[in-house]
């Protein structure tokens, strides 16, 4: 059994959360999307109100060594500002400074610590290393989701320092629960909606989630190579030529399982890669030669659109056209809207993994869903049925 935040006493605890700080910066080294440090309030306030005292630990991107472009020190005043309790600074995460620090913190009181990554040993899982970090606190809670498929040390390998007082946290609940209600217990009928450009990176997903769908919408850049195997003409249409026969075995196998595929039927096609190319509609099968398929067609919309309604648990991975080119994102803001509607019908809604986040957040959608994940490679891995090194961490 997983254990989660609410089944601890945290009165007087000094609460180690590794949380996911990884948060985009510009060259003078402000924030330019607050969206993950909000993501790790809920915790955060939980273990405030508990009477505990919190110690957050995360990276912050992929420093070589000691480098103060990648120094968390930047965001320690928003992280307060979003807190709204002062956050004090450790200039390292290990070591003496560190954990007088940690010794000295009062119940209430918040300490971030300076990025992990400036330690190799971070991501190459020591041992050593997980256990200098594990002293500063007195309870471990995994809350970032965003690196839960590392088996990093302050992801996974700190967890075996803590005997029972090793939680999930808030967000990270949150995350699981939302794959569950759609991998295992999701309300029938069960959809997904795979776009993005290539087929071959998300083959181990469609062969996890085939036994737990009955629809399947095939969109963007990698339903083209569905249809050349089916004998299309596709034109200059993104195309895995070596993954032709894998997309027919694909559909038998579908169809065995009993699901229901649904690729295009017509596609907005353009000259050149670009927003402002000639553009035209076509049947997806009959692309003219030098053409090239961008977005969906005004009839995949429809089609798409009366099966996203039907359905009453979605999940949307990857966007169905060039959403980043205004003139060939229809096709996938139509979508987000069916998805918000099906949602107020009574659907349950993830969007998660990539580009269809970002799609999302763009056309304004990320409060008409159910729920839109913090993390891409992680939640790539949960709906391709791994068990992730930071939960699994967890139950041992
Ligand atoms: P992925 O990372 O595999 O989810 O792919 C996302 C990318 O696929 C986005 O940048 C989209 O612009 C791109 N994409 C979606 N549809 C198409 C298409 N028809 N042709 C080319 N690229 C596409």
């Amino acid at each position: 059994m997983m254990n989660t935040l609410n089944k601890l006493s945290l009165n007087n605890e000094k609460v180690l959360i590794r949380v996911d700080f990884n948060v985009p910066l510009n060259d003078q080294g402000k924030i330019t999307d607050d969206t993950r440090i909000r993501a790790a309030k809920p915790t955060i306030d939980y273990v405030l109100s508990k009477g505990g005292s919190c110690i957050l630990m995360s990276h912050l991107g992929r420093p070589e060594g000691k480098n103060p472009k990648f120094s968390l020190s930047q965001i320690q005043d928003k992280v307060s500002e979003i807190l709204e309790v002062p956050v004090i600074f450790a200039e390292d995460c290990i070591g003496k400074e560190a954990q007088e620090r940690a010794n000295s913190l009062q119940n209430g009181q918040v300490l971030l610590l300076e990025n992990l990554r400036f330690y190799k040993e971070e991501t190459k899982g020591d041992k050593s290393f997980a256990k200098q970090l594990s002293k500063l606190g007195s309870v471990y809670v995994n809350d970032a989701f965003g690196t839960a498929h590392r088996a990093h040390a302050s992801t996974a390998v700190i967890a075996s320092f803590f005997q029972k007082k090793k939680v999930l946290g808030k967000l990270l609940e949150q995350e699981v629960s939302a794959i569950d209600k759609v991998m295992n217990t999701g309300k029938k009928p069960v959809l997904a909606i795979l776009g993005g450009a290539k087929v071959s990176s998300k083959i181990t997903i469609i062969e996890n989630i085939l036994d737990k769908i009955d629809h399947l919408i095939i969109g963007g850049g990698m339903a083209y190579t569905f249809v050349k195997a089916q004998g299309g003409t596709i034109g200059d249409s993104l195309c895995e030529d070596d993954y032709l026969q894998y997309t027919k075995d694909l559909l038998a196998l579908a169809a065995e399982k009993k699901v229901q595929i649904h690729l295009p039927i017509d596609v907005i096609c353009a000259k050149e890669f670009d927003n402002d190319s000639n553009s035209q509609i076509k049947p997806i099968d009959s692309i003219p030669e030098k053409w090239m398929g961008l977005d969906s067609g005004p009839e995949s919309i429809n089609k798409f659109k009366s099966v996203i309604l039907e359905s009453k648990t979605i999940l949307w991975n990857g966007p169905v056209g060039v959403f980043e080119f205004s003139n060939f994102a229809k096709g996938t803001i139509a979508l987000g809207e069916a998805i918000a509607e099906s949602t107020v019908n009574g659907a349950f809604s993830l969007v998660g993994g990539g580009d269809s986040v970002a799609a999302v957040k763009q056309f304004g959608f990320q409060n008409q869903v159910s729920y839109v994940s913090t993390g891409g490679g992680a939640m790539l891995e949960s709906l391709e049925g791994k068990d992730l090194p930071g939960i699994a961490a967890l139950r041992a």
